[in-house]
């Protein structure tokens, strides 16, 4: 499917590395103990430069704020009309923080996506290997049916079987 397709440069280079293994980097200032998004060349709180590394999220988000588009936004994304976009509290990776996220919620009906809805990461290749973070519906949240078990082959098994 058509998408505009997101530029990298030297400091997102790591993040969109790790996308190729669909893992999700979460930039944090090791001297405030701070999760930072997005990916700066200081931090923004304390101003340190060299106490910056990255941590892995596990994936799993709650929608914070949400809207369906019915008309694109960009050319690129007429053929995917209705499409939620989300603010997302994705886990930040340690310490039980988070980051938010502006992104898509796919696999299932846009209009039943709400606040507080759990979401869980789910990755759309592009053209050059990298993937594209996406979120949809998490595995155990009630009421919502499952989607087709290709597009959720990155995700975790589920947990368990009433
Ligand atoms: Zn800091």
């Amino acid at each position: 499917m058509a998408r505009v397709e997101p530029a990298t440069s030297e400091l997102t280079y790591p993040f969109w590395e790790a996308t190729r293994e669909h893992r999700y980097l979460v930039q944090w200032c090791t001297s405030c103990a701070t999760p930072i998004f997005y990916p700066r060349e200081a931090c923004p709180w304390c101003l340190a430069s060299d106490t910056l590394e990255w941590k892995e999220s596990n994936g799993e988000g709650i929608v914070h704020a949400v809207s369906v588009q019915y008309r694109p936004g960009n050319p690129a994304m007429n053929e995917q009309v209705p499409y939620v976009v989300a603010l997302v509290e994705l886990d930040a990776g340690a310490d039980n923080a988070t980051i938010r996220v502006m992104s898509n919620v796919v696999n299932c009906d846009p209009e039943h996506v709400r606040i507080g809805d759990e979401v869980s990461l789910v990755w759309e290749l592009l053209t050059d290997g990298r993937n594209l973070p996406l979120f949809e519906p998490a595995s155990d949240s009630t009421g919502r049916s499952r989607t087709d078990p290709s597009t959720t082959a990155s995700r975790h098994p589920a947990k368990e079987t009433q």
